[in-house]
């Protein structure tokens, strides 16, 4: 069997492709959203306990090869993946969409490595739009509490926000004419944002690069050494290909001949 660490668009994208392959596989998700996104096929939700538990579901599940397709700022569990994988000898791939660092434009944001900085660079600006999910807010409470911050987030961030922060619920899709009237109607004059890459949230980095409004963009954490990646979903196919498993109906052991 297959296991997808998920959570994203290319991991849905991925379940369905596996799916129709007619490939054994089970999608993980971690929980954090209230309402997810589901992709097709079997799902289990939660997680594994750290390292061991995710190595002991992994030999318990018969795991062939794992595919860590979570988002490229979801560092945490792709640590847990890499020794998880190495521990259990199960093949390893990372699937990451690129960042938007070769985007146009993009030598004109301020490029910051963590969300502290962020919210400091943020704070030279009047008006800010964060959208940088609701788990590192509490980055930016303190430094722009002074601020008419407006943030979007999916689900309602935890704990108190300071009194004039607007709070905008929405989970996409995004599209040009929408980011910028979100834009626009705030008087927005920065955008804050990770480097997620993918076409999926470029839509409010155009409308603020066309409307003069600054970027402040966190970039990604590093890769995890020597874990071998790919940034699209048939490179990743590819990869099961060449595994040589979990085709429904075909035993690899050879018991169907
Ligand atoms: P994280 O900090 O890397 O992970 C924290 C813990 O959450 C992990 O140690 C693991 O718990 C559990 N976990 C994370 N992803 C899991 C998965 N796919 N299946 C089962 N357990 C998982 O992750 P995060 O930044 O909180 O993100 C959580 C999930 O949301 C990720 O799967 C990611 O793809 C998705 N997501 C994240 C972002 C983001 O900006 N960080 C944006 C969009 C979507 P245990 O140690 O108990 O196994």
């Amino acid at each position: 069997m297959i296991l997808i660490l998920g959570g994203t668009t290319e991991a849905r994208a991925l379940a369905e492709r596996l799916e129709e392959d007619g490939r054994e596989f089970v999608s993980s998700l971690a929980g954090r959203v209230a309402r997810p996104r589901l992709p097709r096929g079997r799902v289990r939700i939660g997680g594994f306990g750290g390292p061991e538990g995710l190595a002991r579901y992994l030999t318990d599940e018969k795991v062939t090869c794992l595919i860590d397709a979570t988002h490229p700022f979801a560092a945490g569990i792709s640590a847990n993946a890499a020794d998880a994988a190495e521990r259990t000898e199960t093949p390893l791939l990372r699937l990451a969409r690129p960042g938007w660092s070769a985007a146009p434009g993009a030598e004109d944001w301020t490029w910051v490595d963590t969300h502290a900085e962020a919210a400091s660079a943020a704070s030279r600006f009047d008006r800010p739009l964060l959208t940088i999910g609701r788990q590192s807010i509490g980055e930016f409470t303190g430094p722009l509490a002074g601020h008419p911050v407006v943030t979007r987030v999916v689900d309602t961030p935890e704990g108190e926000l300071p009194a004039g922060w607007a709070v905008v619920h929405d989970r996409g899709p995004y599209d040009l004419a929408g980011e910028r009237e979100l834009l626009s109607a705030n008087e927005i004059d920065v955008l804050v944002t990770k480097d997620s890459g993918g076409a999926y949230t470029w839509p409010k980095i155009a409308a603020a690069d066309e409307l003069g409004v600054a970027v402040v963009i966190v970039r990604r954490p590093g890769p995890e050494p020597g874990v071998e990646a790919v940034t699209d979903v048939p490179a990743a196919l590819q990869w099961v290909d060449k595994q040589g498993v979990d085709k429904q109906g075909v035993d690899h052991q050879g018991a169907f001949g």
